[in-house]
């Protein structure tokens, strides 16, 4: 997140409170928790009780919808659809929920598409609340705290959410078999396209005709192609939704990073890596005895180990006093950020992770695709709907512009600038942003992380953040900054010429 200007000094603390107490304790926590002694190195016969969870297994299985009234697609039936959307994922069942609302022929095909997904989500609840989806959300914080530190900690004014995969894909799914959108449960292999015409091959043999076929996923998908080299950076975390015997988080707020390093005290390799690779803690506490837990790589290029990441996670857990009893879900997180966009157009279309709607700096996706398909599928309406019949080149052109118009490509330029800023930043120097960064009007602030700024917005919000630099940041934004900035500006000049 973020931009080259890195490194600043405090600014007042206005607008999200910082509290700095170098004598006591950070304080997210309860005081319980600074009561206990800290551990020292752990015997292994300890491990467990000290927070090594790793050797616990997930009691996670698989759950699905009980949806009778689908309407499933039987390949003896040979029709022709208007739209095929590949994946029952949030971007997928999204899109479609949207697009067969204009009475657009869709059929959606995943190997499960009943399945409820599997992930935990993080949104921010002004974000679901602006599409009417507050009602997918189990469970809300009023405030979000970011941890810069041992002493310093800032309490943002911003309510976050968890959704409710189940209540969020039952809705997707009831607006689907509403508007007649056909399922289909196989594997796509293969598409083929013709001047006005596409078809799909499955993994079970039968070939689906569509006008338009949309990639909806996910990040691993091979359909689409890019013209440049994809030199993304990756968001890597280990998560888990734990019952423990205790945890030292306010329940009233969700922890968004927690920077600090102290448990790392006595991990020399951990600590002297974590200095220049940092990752964070993400928390969602639902009581006292069951919380999410996520260890976080915002980016990183060369990935970061995945075991090296969940290594840190035991010595925090161990440090907090956190002794983990049962996983009932675990999550790897791989997400690609930044990197060059689809070529554009392209006969298959993109929705979702493989179309390059992820938050280059944050890795964040839900809200802004279930905002974005609306846009796609009135391109598809006006395109196919009864009205008017563009087919091939054409309606090609026209739904890849619905997602990515001039300006939103301009700010992903942003954007993915300030995920490479990240990319070169240090502990000390991502500690130092990120200060500065929640000292920003909570518009830029907000707007930034949900993708919601104009161009001469991320200007001025830059501005404001060099203005806040003390001298050394300075100095390292331009030393390091140029680079990237240089790439960011051919990049724009090279799309505002395209
Ligand atoms: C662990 C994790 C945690 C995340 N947490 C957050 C978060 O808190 N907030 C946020 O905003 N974003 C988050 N993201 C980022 C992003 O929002 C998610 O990855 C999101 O699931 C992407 O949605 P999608 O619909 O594009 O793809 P997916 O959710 O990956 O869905 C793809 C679908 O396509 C199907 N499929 C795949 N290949 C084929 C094929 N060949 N044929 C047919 N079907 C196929 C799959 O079965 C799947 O159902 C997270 C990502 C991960 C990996």
């Amino acid at each position: 997140m973020g931009t080259r200007l890195v490194l600043f000094s405090p600014p007042p603390p206005t607008r999200t409170h910082q509290i700095f107490h170098s004598a006591t304790p950070p304080f997210p926590f309860s005081r319980t928790h600074y009561k206990r002694k800290i551990p020292g190195r752990i015997h292994s016969s300890n491990a467990r009780k000290f927070g090594n969870f790793l050797d616990l297994k997930s009691e996670q299985s698989p759950e699905f919808l009980d949806f009778d009234d689908l309407s499933w697609f039987q390949p003896h039936e040979r029709s022709r659809f208007d739209v095929i959307i590949i994946g029952t994922g949030p971007a997928g069942l999204r899109l479609a929920e949207q697009v067969s609302s204009y009475g657009i022929k869709v059929c959606c095909v995943d190997p499960n598409p009943l399945l409820i997904w599997p992930t935990n989500y993080g949104v921010w609840v002004d974000e679901f609340e602006s599409l009417g989806l507050e009602n997918c959300l189990d469970r809300t914080w009023p405030m979000a705290s970011v941890c810069i530190n041992d002493s310093k900690i800032k309490f943002l004014n911003r309510p976050y959410g968890r959704v409710c995969r189940k209540k969020l894909k039952n809705k997707l799914i009831e607006g689907c078999v509403s508007s007649g959108v056909r399922f289909y449960k196989a594997k796509v292999w293969q598409i083929e396209h013709k001047e006005f015409e596409s078809s799909i091959l499955c993994d079970d043999g039968n070939e689906l005709k569509g006008s338009l076929i949309v990639d909806a996923s996910g990040f691993a998908s091979t359909f689409i192609e890019y013209d440049k080299s994809r030199n993304h950076g990756y968001q890597i975390a280990h998560g888990i939704l734990a019952e423990v015997s205790d945890h030292p988080f306010d329940l009233d707020k969700m922890l968004l990073m927690d920077w600090r390093d102290s448990h790392l005290g006595n991990e020399p390799y951990l600590r002297v890596n974590n200095s220049k690779f940092p990752t964070f803690l993400y928390a969602m506490p639902f009581n006292s005895n069951l919380i999410f837990l996520e260890e976080t790589s915002l980016v990183s290029r060369p990935v970061l180990p995945y075991m090296e990441v969940k290594r840190r996670m035991v010595a925090r857990l161990r440090h907090l006093g956190i002794k983990v009893n049962r996983i009932l879900e675990q999550e790897k997180c791989l997400i690609p950020m930044g990197g060059p966009l689809p070529r554009m157009p392209q006969s298959v279309m993109a929705i979702g992770g493989t179309s390059g709607v992820v938050h280059p700096s944050t890795g964040y996706m839900v809200a802004r695709t279930m905002a974005l398909a609306p846009f796609v599928a009135a391109a598809i309406a006006e395109c196919l709907g009864s009205s008017r019949m563009i087919r091939g080149k054409q309606l090609y052109a026209k739904v890849w512009n619905s997602l990515w118009p001039t300006e939103r490509r301009f700010t992903r330029e942003f954007y993915s600038f300030g995920m490479e800023t990240l990319l070169k930043l240090d502990l000390k120097g991502t500690r130092c942003f990120f200060d500065a960064f929640f000292d920003l009007e909570p518009y830029y602030w907000q707007g930034f992380l949900s993708s919601r700024l104009s161009l001469v917005e991320l200007a001025r919000l830059s501005l404001s953040l060099f203005g806040h630099a003390s001298n050394s940041s300075r100095f390292d934004i331009i030393t390091k900054c140029p680079a990237p900035l240089a790439r960011m500006m051919g990049n724009l000049a090279l799309e505002s010429i395209g």
